[in-house]
């Protein structure tokens, strides 16, 4: 199960980055396939990784990466997601779905696109309040940029606690953070 509140702080601060020979043979040898949401992407020229990432020695998706990477940067933007509780729905299934919509809003069809913008607003209302993570920061730790400098003052939990607190909550990718690499993806896997 991926745990959203580890967070990885030598890892570069940006999704493409450079793939050295190490990360290179990992990729392959997992098939570009992710081990959280089973995607599988390829590689190009202009984009090595395809999109892929090592992190703690398995192969994760940009999407998964950054549900365990929240400090991280996408494009420069801090709040390139949302948090939302989510019991029954794991974050590979939510992962998955993220991604179906980000293809579905490029699709260049009006009714497709109408219909994939529904299901993420309804995604959207379950972003946690206020009040659920009030011991986290004073701020509404709804976007990840704020459940990230939440997650910083609270290293002192432990991992019974974090469990408790955070076992529902799941990562919901910004689809203009993501756009670029949606656009990427639906290309490279038609
Ligand atoms: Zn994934």
């Amino acid at each position: 199960m991926l745990n959203i509140l580890y967070i990885d702080s030598t890892v570069p601060p940006d999704l493409n980055q450079k793939v050295d020979r190490a990360q290179w043979a990992k990729l392959k040898q997992a098939r570009f396939t992710c081990a959280c949401c089973g995607y599988q992407s390829a590689p190009s020229e202009s984009v090595l990784s395809g999109f892929m990432q090592v992190v703690n020695k398995e192969v994760l998706c940009a999407i998964c990466a950054s549900a365990l990477q929240l400090q991280r940067p996408v494009r420069n933007l801090a709040n390139h997601g949302f948090i939302i509780m989510a019991s029954d729905l794991s974050q590979s299934e939510v992962t998955s779905l993220s991604r179906e919509i980000g293809f579905a809003i490029l699709s260049g069809d009006s009714a497709r696109r109408e219909r994939a913008e529904t299901v993420f607003e309804q995604l959207l209302e379950s972003e946690i309040t206020h009040s659920d993570f009030q011991f986290l920061t004073e701020e509404e730790p709804q976007t990840c940029a704020e459940m990230a400098v939440g997650l910083t003052v609270i290293s002192s939990l432990n991992r019974n606690e974090y469990a408790k607190y955070f076992k529902d909550l799941r990562y919901v990718p910004n689809f203009v953070a993501f756009s670029h690499i949606y656009e990427y993806w639906s290309k490279t896997s038609s």
